[in-house]
């Protein structure tokens, strides 16, 4: 078994974390499906409480007490939000429901405003279904072109092929960060750098990344950057769209409602400024705060710290995986985030997930909501590990007996 680095305490991280404190089919749960969701730290968990039980009321709207205490905590989470991603202005940090929303908001607003028929979108060949059928329900409104940035068998972006594909067609580059199936981390700061050239402006899906690194989006100079909330510690149902404010400004709102408006008349509508003018309806504000003392938890360790331990995870989990007789791993970039895929001779994934259940262990098997990237690799579906800050050693070692009891029923 691998030793812990530095003075990552991890089992103290984990007394944060009261769902992990728990037996599945009377072994002990080991969690291992982070990329689909992580768990919630007490801190997360206390804060909504918290809310519900003191603050809770409308927000932007309302002159009492708890109106306004509740409008302060939802600005304050938009606060840390724009620190976090060290954005220049929390008007250019927009809360939707996730990554999901948060691309269909800007093909929906950025896209029929600024593409038609002919213009192209250039996405990669490792994108979630999420930065794929958004720009396909726009292809079929307005006629766009969809192209896709090829990748080589170990799951990386062949770069030359993506720089040959920016040409002045391209309106836009909608580009995962970190692929969820395979757990590759693209360049993305050269890749923008290689859009920006060519004037074409730059949306990335942080859905991945966001957790596992430290992201700088004035670093990065993306247009657009999306993440959802649940993959950070924080709730489900609150995600952030950061855009460059120019951008958001000279875009039309998505949704209209309340909110989201500065004067209505029944002859027209004057819109809210940013980021309400994208915000119709009441907002997710547990969901916001919660998102909020997330990242204040996660800062609390350090983002560096975060990522540092994942990578020794990971690379323990890989050394061990690859001692596994007919184990082949999808996805084996150079660079990676916390994320084992892989697939056992005649053994199929919902199978192999199954028997790991048994053994307390959760993983994920399927197509991820990557089936271009199974259709890729010539495989239905992969079984997936995913680690988080709170994951050990020891559940890496439970996971490959696991594996090895799946091959011992099945062998
Ligand atoms: N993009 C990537 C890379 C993802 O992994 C996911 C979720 O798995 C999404 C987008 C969509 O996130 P959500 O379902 O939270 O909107």
């Amino acid at each position: 078994m691998a030793v812990e680095s530095g003075n990552y305490d991890v089992q103290a991280l984990r007394r944060d974390f009261p769902i992990l404190d728990q037996s599945v089919h009377g072994k002990p749960l080991v969690y291992l499906d982070n990329a689909a969701t992580t768990q919630k730290p007490l801190a997360v968990i206390e804060a909504v409480e918290r809310y519900y039980r003191q603050d809770n009321a409308n927000v932007h709207r309302g002159v009492h007490t708890l109106s306004q205490r509740a409008t302060d905590a939802h600005e304050k989470a938009r606060a840390t939000v724009q620190r976090f991603l060290n954005a220049k202005s929390d008007k250019e940090i927009v809360f939707v429901r996730g990554a999901t929303e948060a691309i269909n908001l800007v093909a929906q607003t950025y896209g029929r405003a600024n593409l038609k028929a002919g213009d192209e979108v250039l996405i990669t060949a490792m994108e979630h279904h999420a930065n794929i059928v958004p720009w396909q329900m726009l292809r079929e409104q307005l006629g766009i072109v969809l192209k896709v940035a090829p990748m080589n068998e170990a799951g990386e972006l062949l770069m030359d092929e993506f720089a040959a594909l920016l040409t002045p067609k391209v309106k836009l580059a909608a580009l995962s960060h970190m692929s969820n199936a395979l757990g590759t981390v693209n360049p993305v700061k050269r890749m923008v750098e290689l859009a920006h050239a060519q004037g074409i402006p730059v949306l990335l899906d942080g859905a991945q990344a966001v957790p596992h690194a430290v992201v700088d989006v004035q670093e990065l100079d993306c247009d657009f950057y999306v993440f959802s909330g649940h993959k950070l510690y924080a709730p489900t149902g609150i995600g952030v769209l950061y855009g460059k404010q120019a951008l958001l400004e000279a875009m039309p709102p998505y949704q209209g409602g309340g909110d989201m408006i500065r004067r209505v008349t029944f002859d027209k509508t004057e819109y809210a400024g940013l980021p309400f003018k994208f915000e119709a309806g009441t907002p997710h504000i547990a969901g916001a705060i919660g998102l909020g003392a997330a990242i204040d938890y996660l800062e609390g360790i350090g983002m560096a710290a975060v990522a540092a331990h994942e990578h020794a995870l990971l690379a323990y989990a890989t050394e061990k995986a690859l001692e596994i007789p007919g184990l082949r791993l999808i996805g084996t970039a150079q660079d990676k985030g916390g994320i084992l895929s892989f697939v056992l001779e005649r053994i199929h994934p919902h199978d192999i997930g199954t028997i790991l259940d048994h053994c307390g262990i959760a993983c994920r098997a399927g197509h991820h909501c990557a089936m271009p990237v199974m259709d890729f690799f010539r495989v239905p579906a992969t079984t997936r590990a995913s680690f988080a800050l709170y994951n050990t050693f020891e559940e890496v070692d439970a996971l490959m007996d696991g594996i090895r009891e799946v091959i011992k029923v099945f062998g």
